[in-house]
């Protein structure tokens, strides 16, 4: 007998009632709050939390969540209460950490274009450490911090040269991309950062890629980095932290990734004797799958070629299908028994790009509700108002009750900043 394989959101399950996620029926959240919405399972989001804090056990370490990959209020109060630290990537994701009762102290700034204004920001808010990405950006930041009167901590970000082998868009530690600074070039600019009064350098950084299914290339980075630490400990310049980064990868479909303690072993070993505090940002995988998307067929449209169900979410709440062509599981929330077709799962948006799934199996009628499975990481984070469509609400299931952390935008709020031309009518 063969067994379904489990969800790769654990806390989903197939009862009675259709899916359930911890102990609440999806079809019960979609009377409730409507479609679409995100639907996260705090154990699910806990969990992954601490599968980062069990593998790093007592040596010193902090999880930055990566906020850019969810950036929800409720989802990010949770990781704070957590004991989490936080990767921001502008001074919009440092006011909701702040907001969400997160630590400034706790904060990492990355990012290749940070402005004046969220130099600013940070320095006065006194975040962790600056991850700074160019000559020009040491200039800006040391000069702002001169005019605070303050001192600001830094790490260079720099860029190994691995290969991470994923896709090309987010792949970030090659030679060819914006991120980072060469690994050659970083030594200089390490004794250069160092001269400068009103910088506090602090430790390196490194950010290799995402949706990464090989540890390998990781370590590779993390022994470079090492080597450059060792040089710098040469001429005088001491790191207290390392920071490596983010970008495990998750089970969309059936790719295999190591799991946290098996990815971080090799890096707890090359580093086990050493004294730095060891840093990591994920994103992906500690939201991605703790979180689905939960929509309903508008009407399902049999063309010659193809058919399609067309749902009441799009490429707006959800845009990895159209930007990257990534894969999100499909699954009816009740199984019904009607003849199976093979479905694209599409959008209201005028755009062909406007796909959820393409060629599914999947026995359908309208008015069903269909759960788009790993979407809690860049999925609410990414979407967009076009078409006028008010953004989906968000919900946190904890057990047998839900929590709304994100209401479902108005269409009044959409245009509330604009406002008619005053003499549109008047004559040319
Ligand atoms: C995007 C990003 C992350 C998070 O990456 P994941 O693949 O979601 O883990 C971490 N650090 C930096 C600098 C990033 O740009």
């Amino acid at each position: 007998m063969s067994v379904a394989p489990a969800f790769p959101l654990t806390t989903l399950a197939r009862g009675a009632a259709g899916l359930t996620l911890e102990g609440v029926a999806l079809v019960d959240i979609a009377a409730r709050f409507g479609t679409p919405v995100y639907v996260y399972s705090r154990a699910a989001l806990v969990a992954a939390f601490e599968a980062y804090r069990g593998a790093l056990g007592a040596r010193p370490a902090l999880v930055c969540c990566a906020v850019k990959a969810n950036s929800n209020l409720g989802v990010l109060s949770l990781f704070a209460a957590l004991g989490a630290g936080f990767d921001i990537v502008s001074g919009g994701e440092l006011a909701r950490v702040l907001a969400a009762g997160g630590r400034a102290e706790r904060v990492v700034f990355s990012g290749v274009g940070k402005s004046r204004v969220e130099m600013k920001q940070a320095l006065t808010a006194g975040i962790r450490c600056f991850n700074v990405e160019s000559a020009a950006e040491l200039d800006r930041l040391n000069a702002v911090a001169g005019e605070l009167g303050a001192s600001a901590p830094i790490a260079l970000r720099v860029n190994p040269d691995v290969d991470p082998k994923t896709h090309p868009y987010i792949s970030t530690g090659l030679k060819s991309n914006k991120f980072g600074v060469a690994g050659d070039e970083a030594f200089a600019l390490y004794q250069r950062a160092a001269a400068m009064p009103h910088l506090a350098v602090r430790g390196i950084a490194c950010h290799i890629g995402s949706q990464l299914l090989d540890p390998a290339p990781v370590s590779e980075a993390a022994a470079r980095i090492l080597a450059l630490v060792d040089r710098l400990a040469a001429v005088g310049i001491r790191l207290d932290h390392i920071d490596l980064g983010g970008g495990l990868g998750i089970r969309y479909r059936d790719e295999t990734p190591p799991t946290v303690a098996a990815y971080l072993a090799p890096l707890l070993d090359t580093f086990k004797d050493r004294p730095e505090t060891l840093c990591f940002e994920p994103g992906r995988s500690l939201t991605g799958n703790a979180g689905l998307l939960l929509t309903r067929i508008e009407y399902l449209k049999h063309g010659e070629e193809k058919n399609f169900a067309i749902v009441d979410a799009a490429m707006n709440d959800l845009a990895r299908p159209a930007l990257y062509d990534a894969w999100h599981e499909v699954v009816p929330v009740v199984a019904y028994d009607v003849p199976p077709g093979r479905y694209d799962i599409v959008g209201p948006i005028c755009e062909s790009g406007d796909f959820l799934a393409q060629g599914r199996d999947l026995a359908l009628e309208a008015g069903d509700l269909l759960a788009l499975l790993s979407a809690g990481a860049y999925g609410m984070s990414m979407s967009s108002n076009y078409n006028t469509r008010p953004r989906a609400a968000e919900v946190i299931v904890d057990g047998d009750t839900v929590h709304l952390v994100r209401a479902r935008e108005t269409v009044e709020s959409l245009y509330a900043l604009e406002c008619p031309l005053p003499n549109a009518h008047a004559p040319v």
